[in-house]
């Protein structure tokens, strides 16, 4: 009798252990949340009721794991949805995927210098992933995180695109190719359609953004702002690619979401 109490006892011991490891702190969301995400996140709007409660669950996930730091700035609800959107809607295919490389995300004010990360007004940098000291930590314009999701925006989204060099570094680098994400046999496709497009950039008869003829993966980061943006566009302006880019990110977003006349 006392064995079999004891055989209960860790047995039960067992089961609570393995689902207190299974869950995950899950973030409340702000009052209103919805109406938010309606009025900001086309992305959002272009799911399903099924899909619109994933995406919430995935929001919460995602608030729950990672940490929003205002530098001289504050961080209201609306910030912290749009953050959260950024970061889900190139996941959005991989229900299972965490970003185990990101802790801390810093809202700046405005652009800030690349070398000692002040703010500094003039400068182009509006958003980044940190490497070395900087590991795990992802800093954000406040303002370009806003301007993406407008609809003037066209097809750049900061948020997206930083979010989208941590899905590459998934890997090890940020080198624009996400091994894990495309089978092998796409590769040399892929390497092709980028090289391609990286010089049609060059030649001022490209329309992506001129900053993804930077390197491969400022590329890759490019054309997943695009892809998410305006993936009707994409689709009818470069179809192998959006192909492709279906595979990586394993869905294929509504092709309606865009700019809303
Ligand atoms: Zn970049």
């Amino acid at each position: 009798m006392t064995r079999i109490l004891i055989l209960v006892f860790i047995a039960g011991f067992i089961v609570f252990f393995l689902r207190y490891k299974k869950t995950v702190k899950l973030a409340e969301l702000p009052a209103g949340y919805r109406d938010l995400l309606l009025a900001h996140v086309a992305f959002y709007r272009g799911l399903d009721e099924a899909g619109k409660k994933r995406f919430e669950e995935k929001i919460k996930e995602l608030l729950g794991y990672i940490h929003i730091h205002g530098v001289k700035t504050e961080v209201t609800d609306l910030d912290r949805l749009l953050i959260a959107s950024s970061g889900v809607i190139p996941i959005f295919g991989f229900p299972e995927w965490k970003y185990y490389n990101l802790r801390d995300i810093l809202l700046y004010p405005g652009a800030f210098n690349e070398i000692d990360f002040n703010i500094k007004e003039d400068s182009d940098i509006l958003g980044m992933v940190g490497s070395g000291t900087m590991q795990r930590m992802m800093i954000l314009s406040k303002p370009a995180l806003h301007h993406g999701f407008e609809n003037t925006s066209g097809r750049e989204n900061t948020g997206i695109h930083e979010f989208v060099h941590l899905l590459d570094k998934e890997d090890g680098d940020v080198d624009g190719f996400p091994e894990a994400l495309l089978d092998k046999q796409y590769t040399l496709p892929w390497l092709n359609l980028v090289a391609e497009e990286i010089e049609s950039i060059k030649e001022g008869r490209s329309d992506f953004n001129g900053y993804g003829a930077k390197n491969k993966a400022e590329f890759f980061a490019v054309a997943a702002e695009y892809f998410f943006e305006q993936p009707g566009i994409f689709k009818e302006q470069h179809p192998e690619l959006y192909e492709l880019m279906t595979r990586i990110f394993n869905q294929r977003p509504n092709v309606n979401n865009g700019p809303v006349s």
